[in-house]
């Protein structure tokens, strides 16, 4: 099934970053690429294509990295992993195994929680559509829930008369989200706050909750500001707040900003294959990381001239934060090994990889993945050449393309190469992986520290059923 190319003497293999989007690198994943690219050609042999690589030691500095911001603002402060990022064990066994907290919004992210040794205390509930069979086991480990609306706060009332109190946050829908379906307006948490004021009530308030669309740290520090009214209230009823939670979207970068900036300048029709520009990416090359974010919505000023962080300490509220696609931040890559080439009008070719758009996901949400693949190459005497590519599935789905984008690759690019797509962990990977064509699902492994080799990586550990 694999090209003879891969069977080449270990030492012709070469990686080449390519075009004008190189991705942004971690240490450990650079190390691999470009000094033992011929484990990835081994890791090929031995697991097929495509296939995807973990950095759990990544996620742990990520979440380190996080921590430092938070105590230089001296806010007390909890950290929930988005589970929903990745279909890693590893990763979730990462975040729990640093002491943090998992936000589960299944009974399925619940139990792989759980198998990672989670505290249950410290699982955090989202999601809209809980079920009642995920509220029980919800209420039985006295999880934190957060209520999306009315309606789930009187199931969660009904559910719940005979055990123990449950600790609640009612999750906020902020002004500048009205379209969304999430939350609850100001009259529905007022409503919520009666009722949690009623002293016969099982369910124990802890504060407010929100996730917001977009990457904007001022959209959430807006609402912060408008909750603080709410916290008063909850207060002037007997309650006790403690805990504002301001769910995800903490930015990643995946390019260089002024890289980016110049593509975003100079894209135009003829550089993808349908000759479509799509209407928005993820912003890919932006400015700020995760953790300058963080630091700029604590500084921020929020009322009476404190600052968000000013504002958490005087009221002694935690800042709870949710991230998913910033702690899986550079924690894995996808690799697809080159079934063949076809040469193309206009001197276009287009790359056929074994594997599907469903492992690198981004062109089905009418988008693009702005960063460049890495050509591994099987031989290094692979021609120099400008080679303009672009890069489609397996499948028979006109649409299983993964980039549209014409790649300007530095060599010709030939079956049993590898095409390495970085950064993949948060979403990318795995969101839409399914067996379609009976094609099994693809490996996910796990780098030890300083993986250099095939033997250096373990086999994800299974999720629960
Ligand atoms: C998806 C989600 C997150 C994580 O979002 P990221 O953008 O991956 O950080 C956090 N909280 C809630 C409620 C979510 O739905």
């Amino acid at each position: 099934m694999l090209s003879e190319a891969i069977v080449r003497p270990a030492e012709s293999v070469r990686a080449w970053a390519s075009g004008c989007l190189p991705p942004l690198l971690d240490g450990a994943v650079s190390d691999l690429l470009y000094g033992a690219p011929q484990a990835l050609m081994a890791l090929a042999r031995a697991h097929g294509s495509p296939y995807h690589l973990l950095w759990p030691d990544v996620l742990r500095q990520n979440v380190e990295a996080f921590r430092a911001v938070l105590h230089r603002h001296r806010v007390p402060f909890e950290l929930f992993y988005g589970a929903k990022v990745n279909k890693s064990q590893a990763l979730v066994r990462a975040a729990v195994g640093c002491g943090i907290g998992v936000d589960a919004s299944s009974i399925y992210e619940l139990r792989d929680a759980l198998a990672a040794g989670v505290d249950p205390r410290r699982v955090c509930a989202t999601g809209p559509a809980k079920t009642a069979a995920f509220h029980a086991e919800l209420l039985a480990r006295d999880c934190l829930i957060s209520v999306d609306s009315v309606q789930e706060f009187w199931a969660l009332e009904r559910r719940n008369q005979h055990g123990p109190e449950t600790r609640v946050l009612l999750r906020y829908r902020p002004a500048g989200s009205q379209a969304s379906r999430f939350g609850m307006g100001g009259d529905e948490l007022l409503h919520c706050l009666r009722q949690l004021a009623q002293t016969r009530n099982r369910l124990r308030f802890q504060g407010f909750h929100f996730h917001l669309g977009g990457y904007d740290y001022a959209q959430r520090v807006l609402a912060v500001a408008e909750l603080a009214p709410h916290v008063e209230a909850a207060r002037y009823l007997g309650l006790e707040p403690r805990m504002i939670d301001i769910g995800g979207g903490l930015p990643i970068r995946y390019v260089e900003a002024d890289a980016y900036e110049s593509y975003l300048g100079r894209q135009a029709s003829g550089h993808y294959r349908n000759g479509r520009v799509p209407a928005s990416f993820y912003p890919y090359g932006g400015r700020v990381g995760a953790c300058e974010w963080l630091d700029r919505f604590l500084e921020s000023p929020l009322q009476d001239g404190a600052s968000v962080a000013q504002y958490l300490q005087a009221n002694e509220l935690t800042l709870a934060i949710e991230p998913g696609r910033s702690l899986a931040d550079q924690t894995g890559i996808s690799v697809f090994q080159v079934n063949g080439v076809k040469a193309l009008p206009q001197g276009r070719h287009v790359i056929f990889v074994e594997g599907s758009s469903f492992s690198a996901c981004e062109t089905w949400f009418a988008s693009e993945y702005l960063v460049d693949p890495i050509l591994v190459s099987a031989s290094a005497q692979a021609p120099a050449a400008t080679f303009s590519a672009y890069i489609a599935g397996h499948s028979c789905l006109d649409d299983d393309v993964i980039t549209n984008r014409l790649i300007e690759f530095p060599r010709t690019v030939q079956a049993g190469d590898l095409l390495v797509y970085a950064n993949t962990a948060g979403y990318q990977m795995d969101l839409l992986e399914n067996e379609f064509h009976r094609h099994p699902m693809p490996r996910r492994l796990v780098a030890r520290c300083g993986a250099r080799a095939l033997a250096d990586f373990d086999i994800d550990e299974p999720r629960s059923d």
